[in-house]
């Protein structure tokens, strides 16, 4: 996966590279997907929620430039995968998840596979960041909004990035936001398809 997949369509941050090679993705698939845990593709887990595909991981992982110092908010816990990789890269992590199931999937999949110690998954609505813990050094968005919502570029510190799948329903950009020196920037990392988000910031039902 790290070879083929990450490292030969130009993954290069080695931090992100050795994080993925450590993390044992099987333990954050359902137990039927098992035999797709490393595959090309994101896996559905249920609740209407996927697990990205490992380049997509990578690619926001590397966007945020962690250091190994870095107080994270990850919204949209999910299988809690990518809160495990955010684990390896940074100090501490707040994860975020609207869906109590999948908040409680999440934090037994980090516990089980031993990072208990390093993240907080907190069930509520990401959308609105969580600013009892704010701000964050780096935000990674796993759901899809109309735009990047005020309230997570207001938790990001300065110097501070954020990255999140912007655009419709159905297709997105992945942006990465630079603040620094009190000004905002962006890019546009990628195209991609990610699941809405949902609450007070994202896509009303
Ligand atoms: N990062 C996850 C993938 C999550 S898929 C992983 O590695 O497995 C997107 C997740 O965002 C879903 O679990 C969905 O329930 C959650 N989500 C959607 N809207 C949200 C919101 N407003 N706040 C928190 N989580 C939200």
């Amino acid at each position: 996966m790290v070879e083929m997949q990450l490292r030969r369509r130009g993954i290069r941050d080695q931090r992100v590279l050795a994080a993925m090679e450590r993390i044992p993705r099987e333990q954050f698939v359902p137990e039927r997907e098992r035999s797709l845990a490393y595959s090309d593709a994101p896996i559905y887990i249920g609740s209407g929620a996927t697990i990205s595909q490992p380049y997509m991981a990578a690619l926001m992982a590397e966007a945020l430039d962690l250091g190994g110092g870095e107080t994270v908010l990850d919204v949209g816990s999910g299988s809690g995968y990518h809160a495990a990789l955010l684990c390896e890269l940074a100090r501490r992590v707040i994860s975020i998840e609207i869906v109590p199931e999948l908040a409680a999937l999440a934090e037994d999949n980090l516990r089980r596979a031993g990072y208990a110690g390093r993240v907080l998954v907190v069930l509520g609505d990401g959308s609105a960041g969580f600013s009892p813990e704010s701000p964050y050094d780096a935000i990674s968005v796993a759901a899809a909004a109309p735009e990047a919502p005020r309230p997570l570029v207001d938790q990001l510190n300065d110097p501070g990035r954020l990255v999140i799948p912007v655009g419709s329903l159905e297709d997105q950009d992945l942006r990465v936001l630079v603040k620094g020196g009190g000004r905002l920037t962006s890019r546009i990392a990628s195209h991609c398809r990610f699941v809405p988000l949902r609450g007070e910031q994202g896509w009303r039902p």
